[in-house]
């Protein structure tokens, strides 16, 4: 894609965008860039001059019981459902300058530009800045999107900081309202968009702008423990030992070929991302292995097909190994949520519309996206990550791709707005 071929096809100011991704990225800790972790002084810092940029294009800026920071632009119908844009401001620990921030942004920008090109949509606009997206130092993610959504439960206000503070109080203490969260739940949302960078390699290596992304998919995490005997390595005969490792080994190598079988016919990953071997000692059979496997796709009945051949296959393999097995327990499950077709539609003719290419894709990361569509027709596109880098200083997205990406979000919005009807 070239901008320069098509000066004019893009609505928006990409400059303008550009330049307050940049003054944006300036806020983090100049020991560690680029971090602006949520709940922190620079995060609040952050949120400062987001809000003023939000007053600066024109709207009302309030922040909800989370507290989510909301920039409104009032429609001409106040009767009419808000269509909305979201992300997340807030960053990892030596994070990037996109992730999150750039759907925040570009959201910012497509209001800007319908302002500068004096459109004044029939549905009212929000941009919402989600609070703590990532997992942050209480180990939840989303946390706004769940309070938006209705889904921040009681036990999870109690999560505690490695400094001792509890989510409740780091709400409280940034000025949110915790425990009116009820009334945070959104019921006036007709369409909520975000933009995201991939953080994979897929729309770089095929030349694609715009990746329309079809669903977010469901993830579920299984422990597996297998419990032998840890017996002397050198006077125990091979016939007579009992190792959970080898009982593992064998698990960690189905688990690829289950995930590569079902890859075949539609998106699907599965991981052996933990493996804790006991007593883990050069002279010592391994007596006891935990395995944490997780498995992601956009169908549930997939997931079930893993679990179930997963489930088989490492009963099998305590029996061949003389172990046994005396743990599978799914440790956590979050359904896929599925992007919303009408919506999917929009975003594609956007993108068409302004000459970019697209790719249907599942996002195989985790959004508040997932969240929100919970309580509104939901869809995404994504924007190019070079060489699928995120998390990480190195994260990057090109000046046009980013223009990109929040010129289809304003095509979008104007598409939506005119076919939207309740
Ligand atoms: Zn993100």
């Amino acid at each position: 894609m070239n901008l320069v071929e098509r000066p004019n096809r893009l609505a928006i100011d990409a400059q303008r965008l550009w330049s307050n991704l940049m003054d944006l990225a300036a806020i983090t800790d100049n020991a560690r860039p680029y971090t602006r972790r949520s709940f922190s002084g620079l995060f609040v810092e952050g949120r400062t001059w987001l809000r003023r940029r939000f007053l600066d294009a024109g709207m009302t800026v309030r922040e909800d019981a989370a507290p989510n920071l909301i920039g409104r632009l009032e429609g001409q119908d106040p009767a009419l459902p808000v269509i909305a844009i979201g992300s997340h401001s807030d960053t990892v620990p030596s994070g990037g300058r996109f992730d999150g921030i750039l759907g925040v942004l570009a959201g910012l920008e497509a209001v800007r530009s319908l302002a500068d090109r004096g459109i004044r949509l029939r549905h009212t606009v929000e941009v919402i800045d989600f609070l703590a997206e990532e997992p942050s130092e209480y180990g939840l993610s989303c946390v706004g999107s769940r309070v938006m959504s209705g889904s921040l439960e009681d036990r999870h206000l109690a999560l505690t900081a490695p400094d001792g503070e509890q989510l409740i109080d780091a709400m409280e203490r940034i000025g949110g309202k915790p425990h009116d969260r009820a009334g945070a739940k959104r019921t006036d949302i007709g369409a909520f968009l975000e933009l995201h960078i991939e953080q994979g390699r897929v729309l770089e290596q095929s030349g694609t702008d715009i990746g329309i992304v079809t669903g977010i998919v469901g993830i579920v995490r299984v422990e597996i423990v297998f419990q032998g005997a840890a017996d002397h390595a050198g006077t125990t005969p091979m016939d007579l030992r009992a190792d959970a490792l080898v009982a593992a080994a064998e698990t960690v190598m189905q688990v690829r070929e289950s995930a590569e079988k079902l890859a075949r016919k539609r998106f699907f990953v599965a991981t052996t991302g933990v493996i804790a071997s006991e007593p883990n000692a050069a002279n010592v059979v391994p007596g006891r292995v935990r395995l944490i496997v997780e498995a992601r796709s956009e169908h549930v009945a997939d997931l079930e097909t893993f679990l179930a051949e997963l489930d088989a296959f490492t009963s099998g393999a305590a029996v061949r190994s003389r172990v046994k097995r005396t743990a599978f327990t799914e440790l956590s499950r979050s359904l896929p949520s599925p992007c919303n077709e009408a919506l999917r539609g929009h975003l594609a003719a956007a993108a068409e519309s302004l000459g970019l290419s697209t790719r249907e894709m599942p996002s195989g990361a985790g959004h508040d996206a997932a969240f929100m569509g919970k309580i509104a027709p939901m869809a995404m596109i994504f924007v190019p990550s070079k060489d699928g880098r995120s998390h990480c200083p190195e994260e990057w997205t090109a000046p046009e791709q980013c223009a990109a990406g929040a010129g289809v979000l304003l095509e979008a919005l104007i598409r939506i707005d005119a076919a939207l009807e309740h």
